[in-house]
């Protein structure tokens, strides 16, 4: 689902993303784990288009971007990948002036033209799934932040992605309000669906993903099951990384 080659990303002469090489099956659920700084949101948000690479390459569903490439074609590819990726925020993100309903439907009438009557059908059924039917019709403002990132999740659904990523889907929360979120990625993540997940919480790591890739400093450091990073790390960096979390 999502392969690079030597990619690499510069900040006005500053590269927070050196040579990075790795592979995510279709169907697996992976983990990116580090420090803060190190460059965990600058790849999450390559695999959808939203940083400009450097240098190397990218594929995403077997859609490639290239630095190579000019502008225009970059831009189309990038455009091709977001219509089948799904990404949720640390900051849910949701339209304050549309009801829980209308954010989850929005792409489908605008993005894909879908006719309202059916796009609702399948955002009620995708608001009953994230437990949230009864409050479609409220603004977000009313719903509690987990609330407001179940109907993130709902949204990002709504396009049928074939990958969902998340950058720090908890990180905003309340404490009390984090197990509801990660209930509903738990519940994803075991109908199959090809998800990449920059996390902080350790615990859920360990028991979702398959795969954990850890980073610091714009490197991958180690990557390995998660049962093999979590009991055995390789690296002193990744001990530290373990021990500091504790
Ligand atoms: P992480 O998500 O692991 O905390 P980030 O990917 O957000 O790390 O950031 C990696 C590095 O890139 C940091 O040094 C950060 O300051 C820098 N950075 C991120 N986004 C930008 C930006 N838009 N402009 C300049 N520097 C950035
Ligand atoms: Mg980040």
């Amino acid at each position: 689902m999502i392969k690079t080659e030597n990619l690499s990303k510069s900040f006005s002469g500053l590269e927070v993303l050196k040579n990075i090489n790795l592979t995510v099956e279709t169907g697996e659920v992976v983990a990116i784990l580090g420090p803060s700084g190190s460059g965990k949101s600058t790849l999450l948000r390559m695999f959808n288009g939203l940083e400009e690479l450097s240098g190397g390459r990218i594929q995403v569903g077997g859609i490639s971007v290239d630095a190579n490439q000019s502008q225009r074609e970059r831009n189309k590819q990038i455009g091709k990948i977001r219509l089948h990726t799904g990404m949720v925020f640390q900051q849910f993100n949701l339209y304050p002036h549309k009801t829980v309903l209308q954010n989850v439907v929005e792409a489908l009438l605008i993005v894909k033209k879908i006719p309202r009557e059916k796009a609702i059908t399948l955002g009620e059924k995708l608001l009953k799934r994230v437990g949230l039917l009864e409050k479609k019709d409220q603004y977000p403002n009313r719903l509690s932040g987990g609330q407001q990132q179940r109907v993130a999740i709902a949204r990002a659904l709504a396009m049928e992605p074939d990958l969902m990523l998340f950058d720090e889907p908890t990180s905003a929360l309340d404490p009390e309000l984090v197990d509801e979120v990660l209930a509903v990625i738990k519940e994803l993540a075991h109908t199959g669906m090809t998800m990449v997940i920059v996390t902080h919480e350790m615990e859920f790591a360990r028991e979702v993903a398959d795969r954990i890739i850890f980073m610091a400093d714009g490197v991958v450091v180690e990557e390995g099951t998660s049962e093999e990073f979590f009991s055995r790390p390789k690296t002193e960096r990744a001990r530290k990384f373990l021990k500091m979390e504790e």
